[in-house]
């Protein structure tokens, strides 16, 4: 008995000694890069982004970086809609630019994913061949290269919202943070989301979390990330992005003076002068919605500007239709639901590009931002073009309408106040990354967001 315990013994000593020797913990694989890719394709200009990340870390956010932006040359490519190959080799300088700094052995591992917007929903609308041709082209010169082409598509403007509000929230580490005290990744405050502010050419996007009492089913877009919900509220809308606006704003004011050729635009600066056709108006969808007071002719017109900084307000107030939605506080206008914003706000896209340039992105106040694009507007196509002659001369007239729109948009639309306009920060990047639905797009689709809470693999080490 005594030789069988003392054996019985010296067996389980020498399973404890293994045991000790074998330890059970996270293993480090080793990293290797992977790549993706996304284009852009607005309705103004197309650009491509190359991501970065280690394949090993998938699961965490804060990971992926951006290694290339770039701005593919020419117009959007709704803009090729007769002449569709052209959209297809609009993209070659920045497809050879992305093979440059993706290493060969990795090219065609590279997801490379192409997302139309605005621009192409409009032209869908106008002539759905025509946007099937220009996306067909385009899907036939990314296959040229060798990467793993994933579609070429037209997103829906909720989509757009909604990638942009998950790649502001994943470049934030909103869903989930590595606290280096407890050595492991952590889960923060579901109420500090960022809500995002997208002003593109043809259509502006708002997505915010709202307050739970606030929450309206049918108009929430629900997210399961990293174990959590995420009840978003997401809204596009379509002809609302900046270059529509011009185009809606010139046509209204020609309207209120149906047979002159002369008209006055109160935001263009004094002594700058654009002639338009009539024609453009009713060949264009923001603005051919068949009105009776647009005469039927061809005239070209010319439009005046007036350096009145209030009736360009006035002028730009008139492009929102606020009493559709009668006596309710949770309508934005146009009769479209909106619960009210919280918590803080990303601008960027035309919002910061417009205030960037009227130097209003460092955080000033709601007076001041008031103030300085009062000031703006009264000044003479002389005075500005003297005194910024670096700018582009298309841009430079333009920035007191854009700078009004948005003050419109986020004041008389949206509803933010003087208090929470201080919660609105106007940002392009995070760190070296761009802020755009295209990260939000692409973590989505290679499933690097998983709806469940990371499981970390365990190995076992010597
Ligand atoms: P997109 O991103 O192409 O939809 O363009 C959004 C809007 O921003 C358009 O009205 C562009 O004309 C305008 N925009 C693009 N880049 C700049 C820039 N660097 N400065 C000022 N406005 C810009």
């Amino acid at each position: 008995f005594t030789t069988a315990l003392l054996g019985l013994l010296v067996t389980l000593s020498i399973i404890a000694l293994i045991l000790s020797l074998v330890r059970v913990e996270d293993v480090t694989l080793p990293p290797t890069v992977q790549y993706g890719m996304v284009f852009d394709a607005g309705s103004s200009h197309t650009s491509l982004f190359v991501y970065e990340w280690d394949s090993d870390k998938q699961n965490n956010t804060g990971v992926v970086s951006q290694t290339l932006s770039c701005d593919v040359q020419g117009p959007g490519i709704s803009s090729y809609a007769d002449d569709p190959p052209k959209a297809g080799d609009s993209l070659r300088e920045c497809l050879d630019e992305a093979l440059k700094v993706i290493p060969a052995a990795k090219q065609r591992d590279v997801s490379a994913y192409f997302g139309a917007t605005a621009g192409m929903r409009l032209l869908r609308e106008q002539n759905s061949s025509a946007a099937d041709r220009v996306l067909a082209e385009i899907a036939k010169t990314i296959q040229e290269y060798p990467v793993a082409f994933c579609g070429a598509q037209i997103i829906t403007g909720e989509e757009e919202g909604a990638y942009g509000w998950i790649t502001i929230n994943y470049l934030l580490e909103s869903f989930t943070k590595y606290s280096p005290k407890a050595h492991m990744w952590v889960h923060p405050e579901a109420a500090n989301s960022f809500g995002a502010l997208d002003l593109g050419g043809a259509s502006t996007q708002i997505s915010f979390a709202p307050k739970g009492s606030f929450i309206n089913w049918n108009k929430t877009s629900r997210f399961m990330l990293y174990g959590y919900n995420y009840n978003i509220y997401t809204h596009s809308y379509i002809c609302y992005g900046q270059n529509e606006m011009w185009k809606r704003l010139a046509k209204e004011l020609i309207v209120e003076s149906p047979s002159s050729t002369l008209v006055e635009h109160p935001c263009y600066p004094k002594d700058y002068k654009e002639t338009i056709s009539l024609s453009s108006f009713r060949t264009s969808p923001c603005t051919n919605q068949s009105d009776p007071r647009l005469p039927l002719d061809d005239r070209n017109v010319t439009l005046e500007g007036r350096s009145n900084a209030s009736g360009c307000l006035v002028a730009v107030k008139k492009l929102f239709n606020f009493s559709a939605c009668g006596q309710s506080q949770d309508c934005s206008f146009d009769g479209i639901y909106q619960p009210p914003v919280s918590g803080q706000f990303f601008a960027f896209s035309a919002f910061y590009y417009n205030f960037k340039f009227l130097n209003l992105t460092e955080g000033q106040s709601l007076a001041t931002v008031r103030e300085t694009i009062e000031h703006f507007c009264a000044r003479t196509w002389e005075d500005l073009s003297s005194n910024y002659p670096e700018e582009n001369p298309e841009r430079l007239p333009k920035y007191c309408a854009n700078a009004n729109y948005i003050l419109t948009l986020l004041l008389d639309a949206y509803k933010f106040n003087e208090t929470s306009w201080n919660n609105i920060f106007f940002q392009m990047k995070v760190g070296s990354t761009n802020v755009g639905w295209t990260l939000g797009y692409m973590l989505n689709l290679t499933n690097m967001i998983p709806a469940e809470a990371p499981v970390w693999v365990k190995g076992h080490t010597p």
